[in-house]
């Protein structure tokens, strides 16, 4: 099934046939760069609207939303044709809306820690059914303008490498969206790392690192094993290179198992050599990891003890704990099987 994000411009004319050729320019524009939906773009005849709705239905469903922060952040579990479902989680900021996008139905990346990874993979998402989330969320940001894409909802977004970039290639060509603007988060693909780096996308790149030494990242980071910490590295060192753009490095605080004084001069020693920004965030609780998140004063002393070492650091909020819609907390999939794991914290 197709989306109508996913037709060229060529494509739509030629569906288009018969048609005044302004049509294709009013259809374009109206689907890219307004907030409108097919079936509300009073500018196109009503029968013309019917016939392409028909034949592009939309890619998502809603089947259930809720909110918390005073309805600063609302998350949307969404049903796909096939009845796989996903969530997409908007984030109002005081400057800017933000929305979370999942580029995967589950994960198949399996981290511990992580509610996605501990459901399983369902099935890569087209790029329609990423696209229409980011137009789903820009609807409902509305009037406040959606700025920012990240790919941290569910799903490995380099694992769906064509579908990630055509992504991107589109909300920045014809959506208008700043590259800088959009932001790929990634377990560590090295190879995908420096293939997206050589794509010509000033797009922003996130690293989920959570542990500098390879021992225990294999344990949070199944995916380690194949591209342990080293060939990561060379990776980052490609990214910076090639793309002369900084990256974050993503490391979420478990309660004595990556918020110790060690840890941090791992982390520090890893990004030395690196143009790297390191964003802190306690680990939000899934139902299958059994060690907590850093206590705030933990958090602290991690991140006084990076600026120290001279690291870029940030403390990063958590959003949306109460209605499982943070990072990490995205399962909703359909019978998705659950995995306890314990971790050994020293
Ligand atoms: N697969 C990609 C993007 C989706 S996960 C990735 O792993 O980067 C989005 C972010 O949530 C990643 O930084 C991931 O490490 C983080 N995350 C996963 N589980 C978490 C948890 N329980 N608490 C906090 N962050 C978590
Ligand atoms: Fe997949 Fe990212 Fe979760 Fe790991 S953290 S299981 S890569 S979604």
């Amino acid at each position: 099934m197709t989306s109508l994000y996913e037709v060229s411009r060529e494509e739509l004319s030629a569906l288009l046939e018969g048609q005044p050729r302004y049509r294709v320019d009013q259809i374009w524009h109206g689907l890219w760069n307004t907030n409108e939906t097919l079936a509300t773009l009073s500018t196109i005849p009503k029968a013309l609207r019917a016939s392409l709705s028909a034949q592009f239905p939309s890619s998502l469903r809603v089947v259930d939303e809720v909110a918390s922060d005073q309805g600063a952040t609302r998350k949307w579990v969404l049903e796909l044709h096939d009845g796989s479902t996903i969530e997409t989680v908007l984030m109002h900021y005081e400057d800017r809306a933000t929305v979370c996008v999942s580029s995967q139905a589950g994960c198949a990346m399996g981290c511990t820690f992580c509610a996605t990874g501990q459901a399983g993979f369902s099935r890569q998402l087209r790029v329609g059914e990423v696209i229409e989330q980011v137009l789903f969320a820009a609807r409902a940001a509305a009037p406040r303008r959606l700025s920012n894409v990240v790919f941290m909802g569910m799903g490995e977004p380099l694992a769906n490498y064509p579908v990630t970039v055509e992504v991107l290639r589109r909300l920045q060509a014809y959506r208008g969206m700043s590259a800088r603007h959009l932001t790929v988060s990634t377990v560590g693909v090295a190879p995908a790392i420096e293939r997206l780096a050589k794509e010509g996308l000033p797009v922003t790149l996130a690293v989920s690192l959570h542990a500098a030494n390879d021992e225990t990242r294999n344990e949070l980071v199944p995916l380690n094993r194949r591209y342990p910490l080293a060939r990561l590295h060379e990776a980052c060192v490609v990214w910076n290179e090639t793309t002369k753009r900084r990256l974050s490095f993503e490391w979420a605080l478990i309660d004595g198992v990556n918020d110790t004084p060690r840890a941090a001069q791992e982390l520090a020693a890893y990004a030395s050599g690196l143009a790297a920004h390191v964003n802190l965030i306690p680990l939000n609780p899934t139902p299958g990891f059994l060690v907590r998140g850093s206590t705030a004063e933990r958090v602290r002393d991690f991140r006084d003890h990076l600026e120290a070492l001279g690291v870029n650091v940030t403390v990063r909020q958590t959003r949306g704990r109460s209605i499982a819609a943070a990072c990490g907390q995205l399962a909703n999939v359909a019978k998705a099987k659950r995995t306890t794991v314990r971790l050994r914290t020293t």
